[in-house]
């Protein structure tokens, strides 16, 4: 395999700084399934504090948070409605049917968000012949949407709904903050409106695992025995929480660069022939761009970057994505951008 120089592939790229290996080495450490380990008990705390609610608790992964808020919320034969390209319907192996045992209602939403009418249309009139509506849940940002934001009015205009119909709420926010830190709206003000929220910490926070899952005290230690179920708890997980304390002391507000060196990198590639980006306005850290007219697939694309040891994913037959993080600097966003440039315009002259 050829060395990857410049891995745009995802924000989950990254490696632990110095400085968070030195956080996670001396961290005070104790049992955390006993509620003894003081450093996830505080990153826990900081979670709940920052998103306005009574409790939190650390999560392996947030795959793990969504199918555990899942499965507190619902019962087999529930219906979820989610935006047709979330990540619960798509990534997590069909989770919600596995472990829950319940329906996805995917709803057309324009770059994964959707509006309260929709979710109004959604939701099922109850009748024995039908599947119970029983969630509502949204990405923030919208990863397949184009790393959108869900406006705040949005968000509350659908959290209305769902109160008014007695629903579940629920955001999986795994890069909650890159919009908090993109649109100056303060995280507990996006998650007011939900029951339920996570965010994940080994994304464009830059720690190498885990997720922190927040709601009602009640919600959490329900969380918690399904935690417990699974395989979840842990022991001396302050070593890793500790990565998360520290990011969320010197990580958020740097993310502020990921999203102009996505904004730089869209408007390198904007011009160049058979290439599409999508959309026109880069809301945060990802840029989508559509390849079809430059007699490429995403797949050869990929594969011609990576020769020359820049890696794109490929999102779709003619799909790429490209996510910008901490470990990327402004410079070695150009060598990418100049990387495309020399494939794609290879790749017209042969044709
Ligand atoms: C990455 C991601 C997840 C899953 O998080 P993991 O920590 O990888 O399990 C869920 N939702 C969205 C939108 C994501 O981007």
């Amino acid at each position: 395999m050829a060395t990857i120089d410049i891995d745009l592939y995802s924000d989950t790229q990254t490696r632990p700084t110095a400085a968070m290996r030195d956080a996670m080495a001396s961290a005070p450490v104790g049992d955390e399934q006993r509620g003894e380990d003081p450093t996830t008990n505080r990153l826990c705390e900081m979670v709940a504090d920052m998103l306005g609610k009574e409790a939190a608790v650390f999560m392996p992964s947030g795959t793990m948070c969504n199918q555990i808020a899942i499965l507190v919320h619902c019962r087999p034969g529930d219906e979820i409605v989610a935006d047709r390209t979330a990540h619960i319907i798509n990534s997590e192996g069909g989770g919600p049917a596995v472990f829950a045992g319940v329906m996805l209602k995917p709803v057309d939403g324009v770059r994964g968000i959707f509006t309260a009418e929709q979710a109004q249309e959604a939701i099922r009139r109850a009748r024995r012949h039908a599947p119970r509506t029983r969630m509502i849940e949204i990405e923030q940002t919208a990863n397949s949407g184009g790393g959108s934001i869900w406006p705040l009015e949005t968000i509350r205009s659908v959290g209305a709904v769902a109160k008014e119909h007695g629903l579940i709420f629920h955001m999986d926010g795994a890069r909650l903050l890159n919009a908090v830190v993109a649109s100056g709206v303060p995280a507990r003000d996006f998650a007011e409106p939900f029951d339920s929220l996570w965010l994940d910490l080994s994304k464009g926070l830059g720690c190498p695992v885990g997720a922190v899952l927040a709601g009602s005290a009640d919600f959490i230690e329900q969380a918690w025995q399904w935690k417990q179920r699974m395989g979840g708890a842990m022991r001396q997980s302050g070593s890793i929480a500790a990565a998360g304390v520290h990011a969320l002391e010197h990580h958020v507000d740097r993310m502020a660069e990921d999203h102009e060196n996505a904004q730089f990198f869209a408007e390198a590639i904007a011009n160049l022939p058979g290439i599409r980006v999508e959309p026109d306005r880069i809301e945060t850290n990802m840029v989508f761009f559509d390849v079809s007219q430059t007699g490429l697939t995403a797949a050869e694309l990929h594969q011609r970057l990576l020769d020359r040891g820049v890696r794109i994913g490929e999102n779709d037959q003619y799909r790429m994505r490209v996510v910008t993080h901490l470990d990327v600097t402004r410079d070695q966003i150009a060598k990418a951008a100049e990387a495309v440039r020399e494939v794609v315009l290879e790749a017209s002259h042969a044709a």
